[in-house]
């Protein structure tokens, strides 16, 4: 097992993995940017190591910066946590090369994946469904006006090294086509030096699913079943929740087992996420595969009984996964909030500034992964979230009820956060019956 582990990432994620591998007896080296000189979750790690100044580009995503601390503190592995250099294969590369563990998968197999042409064919080969489209980047507009009229129109063009939703178009007919694909291809070289587009059919009024896995060095890979996160606005995810509630467990564990198979075949280590779009009959067609840890994996904790970060870290280190999938069982119900500092009523603009109180809730149930506290100024540099609360019960009624208590029970001054939002949700007649698909959250908001 590893002595000494480098975390290359900040808030509660940063002390998140701290947790782990505090319990797995494992020493952390935190690296932070001026901007976070005073972040709560510094005081926990062994050592910390300033790698520049406020802006992202000048820190965290520093790839020289993280690498020397990593070497004066003498570290066996690096954990990227989510966002920053988390998916980037080029770091995940350098590490292996200065014989450096990255906490994560081989360079290559997060290559392939994080190529969406590459990771559908891969998907193909092991059976998990895919929406139809084409099998490889498009060369010829012909061939890909004679795809889109076989799969009928709307149909999304999509990008190869696509991230954020970018160099995405969404064509309804021929016409519309041609231009969408050219400019697809323009916007993807110039954001990722790779011009490769696709085209899939376009699914409206979908339902978001993911099945989380793990994989090992071994040659072994599970499945700890699937979370749904359609509470989401422009994308970003704002409620998600295991199991998904109303969908055919049947069909599921196909579509599990069928993305264990894919990233066992893939050769990868760690926890990654295989995402789904759900059409109204309950049919899964595969999005993308995360290769990182995700902001939602309590939930599946919840339920499984299972600490992800630190299987990630014991795989990392060489150790075969613990478990088979016999082993995995789902157990209740579990829902998280992601609390960001956002004023919902204001375009969800960022709300940053010093926190004057801070009263997270409790009781059984109840769990907060938060850097945040009393005192601690929130930084205007990085994405708004501070923390992300929890909560499992028997059954999902008693999931939404306890969460509905814990987010009255939630007290952050003198900011606007999303949980007057959320607190609204637990009421929602549409959620409580999910009743919803990935823009019901944006129609809603709409109608206010
Ligand atoms: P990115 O890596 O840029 O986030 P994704 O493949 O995850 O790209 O897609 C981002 C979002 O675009 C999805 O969450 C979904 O809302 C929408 N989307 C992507 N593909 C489709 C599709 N075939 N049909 C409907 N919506 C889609």
């Amino acid at each position: 097992m590893f002595s000494r582990i480098l975390i290359a990432n900040r808030g509660e994620i940063a002390l998140r993995i701290i947790r782990a591998a505090r319990e797995l007896g494992i020493e952390t080296v935190c690296v932070y940017s001026t901007a976070d000189a005073d972040g709560p979750w510094l005081k926990y790690a062994d050592e910390a190591i300033c790698i520049g100044p406020g802006p992202a580009t000048e820190s965290y995503l520093r790839i020289d910066r993280i690498i020397s601390a990593a070497e004066v503190a003498n570290v066996d592995a690096i954990h990227p946590g989510y966002g920053f250099l988390a998916e980037n294969a080029h770091f995940a590369e350098i590490c292996r090369d200065c014989h450096i563990e990255f906490i994560g998968p081989s360079p290559e197999a997060m290559a392939m994946l994080g190529d969406k042409i590459a990771c559908k064919k891969m998907a193909r080969d092991t059976k998990v469904p895919v929406f139809p489209g084409s099998e490889s980047a498009i060369e010829e507009i012909e061939d890909a006006a004679k795809v889109a009229a076989e799969i009928g129109y709307p149909v999304i063009v999509k990008a190869a090294a696509g991230g954020g939703g970018r160099g995405m178009r969404i064509v309804h007919n021929e016409g519309a086509l041609r231009s969408a694909i050219s400019s697809a291809q323009q916007e993807a070289q110039a954001a990722f030096g790779n011009g490769a587009v696709y085209i899939e059919k376009f699914l409206e009024n979908a339902r978001h699913v993911e099945i989380q896995v793990l994989g090992d060095r071994h040659g072994n890979a599970i499945h700890l079943f699937e979370r749904d996160c359609t509470t989401q606005r422009r994308h970003q995810k704002l409620i998600e929740e295991s199991p998904a509630p109303g969908i055919d467990p049947k069909k599921r564990d196909v579509v599990a087992k069928s993305a264990s198979d894919m990233i066992r075949k893939a050769k990868y280590s760690g926890a990654a996420t295989v995402e789904f779009l759900l059409d109204g009959k309950g049919d899964f067609y595969m999005l993308e595969v995360n290769t990182r840890i995700q902001v939602e994996h309590p939930v599946t904790e919840m339920v499984t009984g299972i600490d992800i970060v630190k299987e990630m870290i014991r795989v990392s280190a060489g150790e075969p996964l613990r478990f088979k999938q016999r082993d995995i069982k789902l157990n209740g119900h579990a829902i998280e909030c992601r609390i960001n500092a956002e004023d919902t009523e204001r375009g969800f603009m960022p709300q940053p500034g010093t926190l004057t109180t801070f009263v997270p809730p409790g009781g059984p149930g109840v769990r907060v992964d938060t850097h945040a506290r009393a005192g601690y100024r929130i930084p205007p540099n990085y994405d708004s979230m501070i923390g992300k609360l929890i909560v499992h019960g028997a059954d999902r009624t008693e999931a939404i009820r306890r969460m509905a208590g814990a987010l009255d029970e939630f007290i952050i001054e003198p900011i606007k956060t999303t949980i007057p939002l959320q607190r609204k949700l637990m009421d929602n007649p549409n959620f409580i019956k999910a009743d919803f698909d990935i823009h019901y959250l944006e129609r809603l908001l709409k109608k206010e």
